[in-house]
């Protein structure tokens, strides 16, 4: 197994300074076991870059604390680079060698110290985050560091943003929470558990990078990677379910064939219809079979059809349980339903930046280089002004969406946009 760092794409300053924290976190580890109670500093609102307690001089800069935000777009590897970190510190080496069974079972999800919270629904709520950071605070069982990732921290609700605060501004000394956001913005993140944290910020990684790690891991073809990873926009997981996706493959070229489908107000209409059902298609088929599986897991632990004395007061309970499961599992669906849009709204909109690139004549690659003849003649047609606007229609839908703004409305709008120019 190659480094834990190895599938971070095109992000070397990010894993060079994670290497140097790893290290001083072992270092802090080390200076413990030989006089002290090994403890870092936690990370003050004055203070950016955090230096390691008993680091026996361990350069400052490269130190390490408690809390970590890592920011970057979609798809830029936010969660792996946090999974990588999480590896890094739970290393016998302190170097994420890979091979140690403290990486090992760290990537393969099963390490007792290390927790990723994964929202399945629209938000992180409360009562979740508050039995997670008293969880956080126990001894770490494999003698390092307690370590929890939580992946899309700009969906914790407000309540649950202040109980992680608590926890990040007290933190117990063997904890590290690592937290993933699109940015630093308050949207993302609040102000106060931002000043808390060392930020790690992601790059968008360049195609070839995205090209060369399907190649090198997935042994995708030479020239079907580097269609997909230009096709993905530096996306990538995207990148490789195009590529090995036939279904993944169908839907994107549903979504490029709308720009020639748009003749009229109906034609829109219709179009806006079909992204619509065809986003509702694509995310019914990807929480259909685990919804089924927890209702049976649930029911089965429940005893349904159970028989016999208590049964009956046992099924009133159980009927809390189920509601419960099946609010979970309609809030995780119409995530499902909002990524699949917007993963068909950045192809679009990868199609309209071609055009405009290619009416500035820009010496730019186009994203979709199978609709690029499209895109040309849509660049004679509309100029770079048509373009321009049609490329803002698109990024004004996905921020309506964003903003909560009903699909069909937004999208529907979008497609009149695109038709009218
Ligand atoms: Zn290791």
């Amino acid at each position: 197994m190659p480094d834990v760092f190895a599938d971070l794409v095109g992000q070397d300053e990010a894993v060079a300074e994670l290497r140097r924290a790893a290290a001083a976190a072992a270092a802090v580890l080390r200076a413990g076991a030989a006089d002290r109670e090994p403890a870092l500093i936690a990370a003050g609102p004055a203070s950016d870059a955090p230096v390691a307690a008993g680091s026996g001089g361990v350069d400052p800069s490269s130190g390490m604390t408690h809390a970590w935000i890592f920011t970057g777009p979609p798809g830029s590897g936010r969660s792996v680079a946090a999974r990588a970190f999480a590896a890094a510190l739970q290393c016998a080496y302190g170097t994420g060698c890979g091979e140690c069974p403290g990486c090992h079972t760290t990537m393969g999800g099963t390490h007792a110290d290390v927790r990723m919270v994964v929202p399945e629904g629209l938000s992180i709520g409360v009562g979740e985050m508050r039995a997670l950071v008293l969880r956080a605070a126990s001894t770490p069982s494999g003698g390092r560091w307690q370590v929890v990732v939580i992946e899309d921290a700009d969906r914790l609700t407000e309540a649950a943003g202040n109980a992680l605060l608590k926890a990040i501004e007290e933190p117990p000394p063997r904890t590290v929470f690592l937290l993933c956001a699109p940015s630093t913005h308050p949207d993302d993140v609040s102000v106060t558990i931002r000043s808390r944290c060392r930020v790690v910020p992601l790059r968008q990684p360049p195609a070839t990078a995205v090209a060369e790690v399907l190649v090198r891991r997935d042994g995708i073809a030479p020239d079907v990677a580097q269609w997909a990873a230009a096709a993905a926009q530096g996306h990538v997981g995207r990148a490789r379910r195009l590529a090995r996706d036939p279904e993944a493959r169908k839907r994107r070229e549903a979504v490029l064939a709308v720009p020639r489908r748009l003749t009229g107000v109906g034609a829109a209409f219709d179009a806006a219809s079909a992204l619509i059902e065809a986003a509702e298609a694509e995310a019914e088929a990807s929480v259909a079979e685990s919804d089924t599986a927890e209702r049976t897991a649930l029911e089965t632990a429940l005893g349904a059809g159970g028989t016999g004395r208590g049964a009956a007061g046992a099924m009133r309970g159980a009927a809390g349980q189920l509601k419960e499961l099946e609010k979970r599992q309609k809030s995780r669906a119409t995530r499902a339903q909002r990524d699949a849009l917007d993963r068909a709204l950045v192809d679009l909109a990868g199609f309209y930046r071609d055009a405009l690139t290619m009416a500035l004549r820009a010496p730019v690659a186009p994203v979709h280089t199978d609709t690029a003849a499209l895109a040309g003649a849509g660049a004679q047609k509309w100029d770079a002004e048509g373009s321009l606007r049609r490329l803002e229609a698109v990024l004004a839908c996905r921020a309506a969406i964003e903003a909560n703004v009903k699909p069909r409305i937004a999208v529907e709008a979008m497609m009149l946009a695109l038709w009218k120019g």
